[in-house]
């Protein structure tokens, strides 16, 4: 992709988000725009910078380090914030933590746990979004509606664990309005678990793709996480670990 296809891109997504964020009834910066830069050279990203993005997300650990690196070069991309959306195993935890500003991942308890350690020893907070397997699919990772709700009170004891709200990735469709209902079931246990909890879980709503985040606007999203919408298609071969696989 050549930075002005990537401006280009930009743009066309910027359009469509004030267009669904205003049917929500929220103004274009209601929606934080993440490019998801798997597989993406620093080049594009940089590219990407430039023409106003600020968050951005990685889902292997080894992939993201160097390329952060890369990327932040010589103090290049000051502002950029990095979100971790992968499959996180416990033992990288450590360098998550110290490195992304966002874990957007966080799918069962023992990893709250982790992090809440890891955290302690560093010295800092963390701030998470809790991923839920709306739909149920056997392949994904995420927590149950039902063990959420069920874990939750333990959750928020955590001092060092933020809950900014939760997270989901929607079954692959052909129609985006087919998930729909999963979208609105994430944002309906949201408020569940705010009249419960109140503010100790926090407002987010991480949801839509490139194929789906118009409708996932609709239904309330306040991160949306795009790859292909911005980077065009990736390379087939090399997806390991990537959510849903
Ligand atoms: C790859 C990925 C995305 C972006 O996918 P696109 O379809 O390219 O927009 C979003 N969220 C997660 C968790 C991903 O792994």
């Amino acid at each position: 992709m050549s930075r002005s296809e990537i401006v280009a891109n930009i743009e066309r997504v910027q359009t469509l988000v004030a267009g669904a964020a205003a049917r929500s009834g929220r103004p274009l910066e209601a929606v934080q725009i993440m490019a998801v830069t798997k597989t993406v050279q620093h080049g594009p990203i940089l590219d990407a910078y430039h023409a106003g993005i600020r968050d951005f997300g990685e889902n292997r650990v080894q992939e993201a380090l160097p390329k952060i690196a890369e990327v932040q070069a010589g103090g290049r991309a000051k502002e950029a914030r990095w979100h971790f959306i992968g499959t996180l195993q416990s033992n990288k935890a450590r360098r998550v933590v110290e490195t992304f500003a966002t874990i957007h991942s966080v799918d069962r308890s023992d990893l709250a746990i982790v992090l809440e350690r890891e955290a302690k020893n560093i010295g800092k907070n963390v701030a998470v979004y809790l991923e839920v397997n709306v739909a149920g699919e056997p392949s994904k990772s995420g927590f149950s509606p039902e063990d959420l709700l069920d874990v939750a009170p333990a959750l928020v004891q955590f001092r060092r664990l933020q809950v900014l709200g939760l997270m989901t990735v929607a079954p692959l469709v052909q129609d985006p309005e087919e998930v729909r209902p999963v979208f609105r079931a994430l944002h309906e246990l949201r408020d569940t678990l705010r009249h419960k909890f109140g503010d100790r879980i926090g407002a987010g709503l991480s949801m839509g793709m490139s194929d789906d985040y118009v409708v996932a606007i609709e239904e309330g999203a306040t991160v949306i996480r795009l790859g292909r919408a911005i980077f065009g298609a990736r390379p087939a071969a090399p997806e390991r670990n990537e959510v849903g696989l």
